[in-house]
């Protein structure tokens, strides 16, 4: 057997991550045992009803008990409470891990009420879709997706290999990088797109001389594109940016002092800056699908339902 497989995993939510993860964990047989939890009685039976993990519990404590990799797979604003109450019940040596959208939070959450003799190496796939809840998942969501794992200073150089290969194993590339570094990158690369995403929907809904039905009758693809990123799920999303509120910060920041370039380019007929503003974006686009991360097709290359 290989040093990947673990005897039992425990997925602590089992929302769009956690369903995804209980899917590839079978199909590739990580696991002997899959455990898992759900806050919601209406959840935990769709998840008996589909066959998500061979245990259901109703308590995340019961959930974790000999568990030997525990992954926190709810919403970031809930893992100081679930670590709370799952620490005492973690077995000697387990290693647990999460996949939270933020990393410098999660170890300010979860790490006290670890206890010394459990492996805590925090982790963030970065796969997934707008949907969510427990029917949602699938086993290819982190097929060629990063993840990024965040060991602290004096992790264990061996819990810390097998997690990478756990990863691997469900078809991710994995990289290692320091928590607030991870929080600054993803601010750019993913919290910001959010927040203008659901800014610009707001936008178009509130604009006083176009009716709502005009906004959707004549909704053009980057609109269309718009809400799609902000038909995500709101609570994973406002812990998200409570949760890392600097590197957001900092980032709108930079982002606005940029729109304001836009902004005078426009209203002084500057074509020059804009082409070449656009013309170096549409450089990053070429360069995203030249690594894999998106394809050229018209469409985006999605399939339906797909990021
Ligand atoms: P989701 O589909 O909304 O599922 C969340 C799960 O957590 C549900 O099972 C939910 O239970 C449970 N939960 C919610 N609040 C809880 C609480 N207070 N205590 C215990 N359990 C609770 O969310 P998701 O998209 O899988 O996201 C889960 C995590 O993955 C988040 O930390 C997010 O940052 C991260 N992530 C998400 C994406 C993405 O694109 N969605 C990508 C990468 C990482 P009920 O159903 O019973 O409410």
């Amino acid at each position: 057997m290989s040093s990947v497989h673990y005897q039992r995993v425990a997925l602590i939510g089992l929302g769009l991550i956690g369903s995804s993860l209980a899917h590839v964990i079978r199909r590739e047989r990580l696991s002997d045992v899959i455990t898992g939890y759900a806050k919601s009685a209406e959840t935990r039976a769709t998840a008996k009803r589909i066959g998500l993990a061979d245990e259901i519990h109703d308590s995340a404590a019961a959930a974790v008990r000999d568990a030997d990799l525990v992954i926190l797979c709810t919403p970031v604003g809930a893992y100081g409470k679930v670590a709370e109450e799952t620490g005492p019940h973690l077995k000697r040596g387990a290693t647990v891990s999460d996949v939270g959208s933020v990393k410098g939070a999660v170890v300010r959450d979860v790490a006290p009420h670890l206890g010394k003799d459990v492996h805590f190496i925090p982790g963030h796939p970065v796969a997934g879709t707008e949907q969510s809840g427990p029917e949602s998942g699938f086993a290819e969501l982190f097929t060629n997706r990063w993840c990024i794992l965040t060991p602290l200073p004096g992790a264990d150089a061996a819990a810390v290999a097998r997690l990478e290969k756990f990863w691997r194993a469900c078809g991710s590339n994995v990289e290692t990088m320091s928590p607030s570094h991870h929080d600054m990158v993803l601010a750019i690369t993913s919290h910001l797109p959010h927040l203008i995403a659901y800014n610009i929907v707001a936008t178009a809904a509130d604009i006083e001389d176009v009716t709502n039905s005009e906004v959707i009758k004549f909704s053009a693809g980057g609109f269309r594109d718009f809400t799609r990123i902000a038909a995500s799920d709101p609570t994973m999303w406002r812990d998200v940016f409570l949760n890392n509120k600097e590197a957001v910060l900092e980032t709108l920041g930079r982002f606005s002092e940029d729109l304001s370039v836009l902004q005078r380019a426009i209203r002084w007929g500057d074509g020059d800056t804009l082409f070449n503003l656009f013309s170096r974006a549409r450089e990053v686009r070429r360069g995203i699908i030249a690594a894999g991360q998106e394809t050229a097709a018209p469409d985006f290359g999605r399939q339906p339902g797909k990021k």
